[in-house]
């Protein structure tokens, strides 16, 4: 490796930076690389894996009040270290530095809800079901869990699985995303410091190398994935194999219906934000409007002049709304949906190619660009673009936005915007996705309720954090008591029944 920093793994309480191989980690803003990431091999896998193991009988003893004091810690440090947080991301990912700190806290969110550990691990008890009998269950935790997080939240889907699997008892190993490693590090030094035995969290960096052995290692029991639906497919399915829970969650296509009796402005506001926040690069972003009726013309006359004044630029330069896209590579095929929609007969009324940034012209800029005309046959509609790439769909009526959304095959978040009740009833009950929204454009559930899409969003039977988050990391064991004073009876052949 040349002298550029090395961005190493952690494991045991201590950074290592062994690795056969290596990936550049670049500034998306300036197109620079700034650091390389260690790519593990096997055997770096197999150390972290055998440190969690070690570390595990003595944590999953701990009582989860004890544990929930860690997170309560943990918390109290990224407070601290919110800002810096937020500056790793702005300068691996390139989002905006307001949009990195909305990612903290986020983050922060979950921690916060996992310090409720001890009541969220309070499990039913039934007092003499009969015949002297007592019932009641508990949440044990798994073992060593691996979580493999993308590109796009580099804090906050890893803190969608760290605490949950945390406070539970279980240890975990982060594979982070290749592409912006860096905050993972400072998060793992931030757990040190609030308290976590060594070995009880380990980040392993790399890339599909890295994931297979995790996939493949015997001693991982569960696997938590985040990222593209082709991996997630995968994953669920190497994991699933070898009798692993896993829980992955894949890509996404979201649409916001427009209804005519929508409040335009606010409808175009929240449009703009959902779809070039972050450059697109979420996987809640509203990625195609589907206009209602005659509502077209008038929504795009709202949406042309707020695309006018978006500001592009480096996403650390404070008055910025949008940021570049993560690497040149990405740009290139964010460039190539766009011909690809021009190919097939959209019309590009606004369009984001050749965008340049004036002191910045290496950087792997996109402008905002908008469809009109987009249809359910191209490519631009079907597939996830995962840049500042916004289409519009025609459509007569409710009835037939519902059944185009519902044809989908991602079902990750949705929303509508009308002043209808009755409509945004009918919507929220009869639309198959998982995460909805009535005049609110990204509908993500709050730390106490769960995070999770439908069809091929998401491949599992969990979604992430909240209660469904406790359910994945625990294993549920049900304990009948009799104490023998009360065994009277002698033996009994038929099944047993309440008394
Ligand atoms: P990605 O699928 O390329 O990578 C995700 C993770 O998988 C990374 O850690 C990467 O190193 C690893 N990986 C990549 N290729 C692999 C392979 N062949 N085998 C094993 N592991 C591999 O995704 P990305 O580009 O980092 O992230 C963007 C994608 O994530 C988008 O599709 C977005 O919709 C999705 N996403 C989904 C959610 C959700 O909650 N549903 C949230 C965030 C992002």
């Amino acid at each position: 490796m040349s002298d550029t920093p090395v961005v190493g793994h952690y494991i045991d309480g201590q950074v290592h930076t062994q690795g056969e191989r290596s990936s550049p980690v670049f500034n998306p803003a300036t197109g620079e690389v700034q650091a390389q990431v260690a790519l593990a091999s096997l055997q770096t896998v197999e150390q972290a894996v055998a440190s969690a193991r070690r570390a595990f009988p003595a944590w999953s003893e701990q009582s989860a009040l004890r544990r929930s004091r860690v997170m309560f810690k943990f918390k109290e440090l990224l407070d601290r270290h919110h800002q810096e947080l937020a500056q790793i991301i702005t300068r691996e990912h390139g989002k905006v530095l307001s949009d990195a700190m909305g990612e903290v806290t986020r983050g922060i969110e979950i921690v916060e809800y996992a310090c409720g550990a001890p009541s969220l691990l309070k499990t039913d008890f039934s007092d003499n079901i009969g015949g002297g009998i007592d019932n009641w269950n508990l949440r044990q935790p798994l073992g060593v869990c691996a979580g493999v997080t993308p590109f796009n939240f580099p804090v906050m889907v890893p803190l969608w699985m760290i605490p949950m699997a945390l406070v539970t008892g279980n240890c975990f190993i982060l594979k982070p995303s290749e592409r912006d490693p860096s905050a993972s590090l400072l998060m793992a030094r931030l757990l040190t410091e609030a308290g976590l035995p060594d070995g009880v969290f380990n980040v392993v960096q790399g890339d599909k190398a890295a994931v297979d052995g995790l996939l493949q290692h015997p001693d991982i029991e569960a696997i938590s994935f985040v990222g593209s639906t082709p991996i997630a497919e995968y994953i669920h399915q190497q994991a699933s194999a070898r009798g692993k829970r896993v829980q992955a969650l894949g890509g996404a296509k979201n649409h916001m219906i427009v209804m005519p009796d929508a409040d335009l402005d606010l409808a175009a506001d929240a449009l703009i934000g959902a779809a070039f926040g972050s450059a697109g690069e979420r996987c809640m972003a509203i990625s195609i409007a589907v206009a209602v009726g005659e509502v077209g013309d008038a929504l795009i006359a709202k949406l042309l002049p707020r695309i006018d004044r978006l500001k592009v630029g480096n996403g650390m330069q404070g008055d910025s709304d949008m940021g570049p896209l993560v690497t040149a590579q990405h740009k290139a095929k964010v460039e190539g949906f766009i011909d690809q929609g021009v190919a097939q007969g959209a019309q590009l009324l606004v369009d984001g190619r050749q965008f340049k940034v004036p002191g910045a012209e290496q950087g792997f800029f996109v402008g905002a660009t908008l469809f009109d005309g987009v249809t359910p046959q191209m490519s631009i509609y079907q597939e996830e673009i995962f840049g500042p790439v916004l289409g519009i769909v025609r459509v007569a009526d409710f009835a037939s936005a519902v059944a185009l959304i519902n044809a989908h095959e991602f079902g990750n978040g949705v929303s509508c915007f009308t002043r209808d009740g009755g409509v945004a009833r009918a919507f929220a009950r009869t639309i198959k996705v998982g995460m909805v929204g009535i005049n609110v454009p990204i509908p993500v559930p709050m730390a106490w309720h769960s995070f999770g899409g439908w069809k091929r969003s998401l491949f599992g039977d969990h979604h992430a954090y909240g209660e469904e988050g406790m359910r994945f990391y625990s294993r549920y064991k049900s304990v009948m008591q009799r104490w023998p004073d009360s065994i009277a009876k002698g033996p009994e052949f038929s099944m047993p029944t309440a008394q």
